[in-house]
């Protein structure tokens, strides 16, 4: 069942290691990615060969349609982990263009358990749905939805408390935005980042 599978795994472990001999000794006593990656489950977005990062350098949590719901256990045990253990310098919620996930929630069809999952997306093209509406191609709409649905999820990750806690610690973290086209390749970095506030310092010393 799956040769072929296991018969590139071998490959793959037989070149890493033909390439630096104690790389995955090094790895089995530590992980310490700087990164953590909020990205969409679509199997075209591998969010390491995108990066050209190797195991170990990227902290990785992808869900359909790349969302940061501040009541899902799931996506908050990562986060958590990532900044009060793994001290990751950098977050970056990761979307793409013609996302089926952000196609799906606004396309009228009910298709059950991912409807309520979806939803934050709803809220978000509700809340533009002026500007969006007022988009002639539906490509086009759909891209700069999938836009807005990060710029909502990078607002979620940096109101969290396990940033706002680490930032007020002093902690060096910085959300980033970003959006991969599956046209080109290419990440455009939407420069939504937000990082400590600079005087959140001297706002803790106020009464
Ligand atoms: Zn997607």
């Amino acid at each position: 069942m799956l040769e072929h599978l296991k018969t590139n795994n071998r490959a793959w472990a037989a070149r890493m290691i033909s390439a630096d001999p104690g790389f995955f000794r090094r790895l089995e006593g530590q992980q310490a990615p700087q990164y953590l990656w909020i990205g969409c489950s679509d199997s075209r977005v591998p969010a390491n060969e995108i990066v050209g990062l190797d195991p170990g350098e990227l902290f990785v949590h992808r869900n359909v349609a790349n969302l940061a719901p501040p009541q899902d256990a799931n996506y908050l045990s990562v986060l958590q982990f990532a900044v009060d253990v793994l001290k990751v310098k950098h977050i970056m919620v990761v979307g793409h263009y013609g996302c089926g996930g952000v196609r799906a929630a606004v396309d009228g069809k009910r298709r059950g358990l991912v409807d309520h999952w979806l939803h934050p997306i709803r809220e978000v093209y509700n809340e533009h749905r002026h500007a969006l509406d007022a988009m002639p191609d539906a490509a086009a709409r759909l891209d700069r939805l999938c836009e807005l649905n990060v710029a909502r999820q990078v607002k979620n990750v940096a109101a969290d408390v396990f940033v706002q806690d680490a930032w007020a610690r002093g902690q060096d973290i910085s959300v980033h935005g970003w959006v991969y086209s599956l046209a080109n390749g290419l990440v455009k970095d939407l420069n939504l980042t937000v990082s400590r506030p600079p005087n959140s310092e001297t706002r803790e010393l106020d009464p």
